[in-house]
């Protein structure tokens, strides 16, 4: 294997280099060597994927609950998706914002329908679609003579993404620190607390924003009538209520949106993740008073609204119609729930209970549980997951995954959390 150390390659060897087949394990050494370490990741190598399992360079498949951490909506390579992409690469890839495209304006009218939005701005991810929605929240208030109503309340423990707006919106200071000064005029309170929330307000909240379910935070979903309360205090101090469904829409949690789930209407919300089922997109979708926020000029996405990715995103809109995903995600968690609650139950000295909506759940270990080691235990059953907060096993299937495909799921996280609970034992007594 002709392996070149770091800054010997030359632009000319690299172009005439033969390409070679590089076995997984000398795959994961170059990524490690070649990419920046931003990442803890396994050392596997992914190469094919088709409905909930995926297969690694060395041949070895496992079922996929990460569902590409809430993206995979259809499973992987699904074959309406794959055919919709192929289609619309032939026909047209991307053509600028300086003209409508049939796909993303056909898009926008979905979306708005779906919603009960009213207009759309089109980018590439969850914190592009969050940082729109931050700019224009403060920049409607600017426009309308209240420059000085630009702070925003945020939730303790939420996650809205890593550009710098989005990372010191986000409530964990570990995603921010580093990076310099914070944006200002941001105010992080408990995530459920109303008392809390309604002490932060004041004349110059722009707008509050929140997850239906704290997805990153570790799964865990806005307690009974949040969402609704927030929603009064927006209107009474005319504030917007700014809806991250990033991880919560396109199904995931059993409604279209999570906070549907709640009744509630929110003034703007940002989707990504799901929307294309792989494909890069993101979206933030607000009400017709907010349609004037950011004329032309003001903001911007060169690849934001592509007739690819948006043609993508409509074909998993109709594949979620056609098959009724998102009933089924309702039923498919409730039965998952089910299971998970279960194993929790059964694994009490290393588990302390199971949460989520939908598609979207975690088992909860025990502060004394290495969560890494037990992911990697239960990766080692043939089950992927991922972390959330600490201490949470997130569970994110694909919306089309089986309901042998959860009971196998459940099957082998048990006999992980087997292994796990008879290496780790209970917690430690405290001795005081
Ligand atoms: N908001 C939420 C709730 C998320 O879960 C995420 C990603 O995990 C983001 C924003 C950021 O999305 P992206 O990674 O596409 O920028």
């Amino acid at each position: 294997m002709a392996v070149h150390e770091p800054g010997t390659s030359t632009a000319t060897e690299a172009v005439h280099a033969e390409p070679e087949e590089l076995d997984q394990d000398a795959l994961v050494a170059l990524g490690k060597r070649r990419m920046l370490g931003n990442y803890k990741q396994a050392p596997v190598v992914f190469v094919s994927g088709s409905g909930s399992r995926l297969t690694d360079k060395a041949g070895t498949t496992y079922l996929d609950f990460t569902g590409g951490v809430a993206v995979n909506v259809l499973g992987h390579a699904h074959p309406r998706l794959a055919k919709a992409i192929a289609d619309q690469a032939h026909r047209v890839m991307h053509v600028s914002n300086y003209f409508y495209n049939e796909e993303n304006v056909l898009l926008a009218d979905e979306l708005c329908k779906l919603t009960g939005l009213d207009r759309a701005f089109f980018c590439n991810s969850g914190a592009e679609a969050n940082e729109a929605l931050f700019k224009l929240a403060r920049r409607h208030f600017s426009a309308n003579g209240k420059p000085e109503k630009y702070r925003f309340i945020a939730f303790e423990k939420s996650f809205h993404g890593r550009t710098m707006a989005t990372v010191t919106l986000t409530g964990q200071k570990a995603y921010s620190e580093g990076f310099g000064p914070r944006i200002e005029g941001i105010t992080h309170v408990p995530y459920g607390d109303l008392d809390a929330v309604a002490k932060a307000m004041g004349p110059d909240v722009c707008g509050i924003f929140v997850e239906p379910v704290q997805g990153e935070g570790g799964v865990l979903p806005a307690p009974p009538g949040f969402l609704a309360g927030l929603r009064k205090l927006c209107d009474e101090h005319g504030a917007l209520l700014l809806v991250d469904e990033i991880q919560t829409g396109i199904g995931r949690t059993g409604a279209f949106l999570g906070s549907q789930l709640d009744g509630v209407r929110p003034d703007a919300i940002s989707l990504a993740k799901g929307l294309a089922g792989g494909f890069p997109i993101g979206v933030t979708l607000v009400s017709e008073a907010l349609a004037n926020a950011l004329p032309p000029g003001t903001h911007g996405s060169t690849f934001g609204g592509n007739p690819l990715a948006c043609r993508a995103a409509r074909e998993v809109l109709a594949t979620l119609r056609d098959d009724d995903l998102v009933q089924g995600a309702a039923q498919k968690g409730a039965l998952l729930g089910e299971f998970l609650a279960a194993l929790a139950n059964k694994y009490a000295s290393i588990c302390d209970g199971e949460r989520g909506r939908g598609l979207l759940r975690g088992i909860l270990l025990k502060p004394h549980v290495d969560a890494r080691a037990a992911l990697q235990t239960v990766r080692e059953k043939g089950v992927l997951l991922t972390i959330a907060g600490a201490q949470v096993l997130r569970f994110t299937p694909a919306l089309t995954v089986t309901v042998d495909e959860i009971e196998e799921c459940a099957r082998k996280v048990g006999e992980a959390l087997a292994i796990v609970a008879a290496r780790t034992g209970p917690p430690k007594e405290n001795k005081e």
